[in-house]
């Protein structure tokens, strides 16, 4: 183990103001945990986003390194669940929010957090995905387990172009769904079509204050964006159908009412990634190994650096990410 090693540190004055640095930590600094891990990958989230600019709630101890994502390495170990060299791979559990994050050389992890890097997969690809793409599979599971079928109808994707989006989109068309995409970027059109989608629309058809019921447009929905839209995105759904609602990009209200639920039987199933038991982690990660195609993955990647973090995680919020980003912690 290199010590120092560099990690990046979010932390808070007394007046409550945030900054963000890089730092030279050393392990005594990582707080409590059963297992040491290398991370040879990691991403930039929303929700990194919003834990490096200050623009939401997500950190709460500090100082904190962000990062809510981590694929490699185990160094050490304390329990028997896992020994050094295994390749292991985290998703949530509050790191990067409560718990010292991915975004440094080492992590110290509880055991319980992780799982083995499915097989088939690099940490580069486990990290292309990350808490994006394994909750647009989370979403796509919950529709099944709805009973939604490729022969039920449309699926609608809302906030098309981003991570959670374009990994639904490619997962939905790997199975044989129709994928109506929402986006506010119409000029990405075509590479929303190469990912599987067959119909684009503009999201200001959703993001406007809509009416109680719509036409029926679709079976079902994976809502990335919630507010307006996942009202719209209900009140579009046919009849017996599902929305599975993982964001809140739009925002975090939900002005609906119960017509959906109480004329259409429509149900809204709570898509949350964070605090997921262990057995659909597996589960996910499996099916993610096995059903996303690995040229569309690529396609839909950028790859950064861990100098490029900070940028990367206010290009988030802005809008500006097309897809998903990987970062190279060993580059
Ligand atoms: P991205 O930023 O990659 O994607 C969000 C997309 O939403 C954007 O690319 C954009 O798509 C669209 N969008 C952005 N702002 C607005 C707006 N004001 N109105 C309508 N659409 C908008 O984020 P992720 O895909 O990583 O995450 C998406 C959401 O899911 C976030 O809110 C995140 O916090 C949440 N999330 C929740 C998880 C859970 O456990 N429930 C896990 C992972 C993510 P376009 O340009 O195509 O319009």
């Amino acid at each position: 183990m290199q010590e120092p090693f560099k990690a990046i540190l979010v932390s808070r004055d007394e007046d409550k103001k945030q900054s963000v640095a890089v730092a030279d930590l050393t392990l005594a600094e990582l707080m409590e945990g059963d297992v040491v891990v290398e991370v040879e990958a990691t991403t930039v989230n929303y929700k990194d986003g919003l834990a490096i600019t200050g623009k939401g709630p997500v950190i709460r101890r500090w100082p904190m390194i962000p990062g809510i994502d981590a694929a490699g390495t185990v160094v050490s170990s304390e329990g028997d669940a896992f020994k050094a060299g295994d390749k292991v791979l985290l998703n949530g559990f509050g790191v990067g929010e409560t718990h010292l994050g991915a975004y440094a050389r080492y992590a110290r992890l509880k055991s319980d957090w992780l799982i083995a890097r499915p097989d088939g997969m690099s940490a580069m690809e486990t990290m292309a995905v990350g808490t994006a793409g394994y909750t647009a599979m989370l979403s796509l599971m919950a529709l099944e387990r709805h009973g939604i079928t490729p022969d039920s109808g449309p699926i609608l994707v809302t906030g098309a172009n981003g991570g959670v989006g374009t990994v639904a989109i490619s997962l939905l068309s790997k199975r044989g769904y129709s994928v109506v995409a929402s986006t506010g970027r119409l000029g990405e059109a075509d590479f929303l079509k190469s990912l599987g989608a067959s119909e684009v629309i503009d999201r200001a058809e959703l993001s406007e204050p809509g009416k109680p019921l719509g036409k029926e447009r679709w079976a079902g929905a994976i809502d990335a964006v919630g507010s307006h839209t996942l009202a719209n995105a209900l009140a579009m759904t046919q009849y017996g159908g599902a929305v599975a609602a993982c964001g809140l990009a739009q925002g975090m209200d939900l002005p609906s009412s119960v017509a959906p639920f109480i004329l259409r039987g429509v149900s809204l199933l709570g898509i949350d990634s964070v605090m997921a038991p262990k057995p659909l982690r597996i589960e996910a990660w499996k099916r993610l190994s096995a059903e996303l195609e690995r040229d569309k993955l690529e396609s839909l990647t950028t790859t950064i650096g861990f100098d490029g973090i900070i940028d990367a995680a206010h290009a988030i919020l802005e809008g500006k990410i097309r897809g998903r980003v990987v970062v190279d912690m060993m580059r």
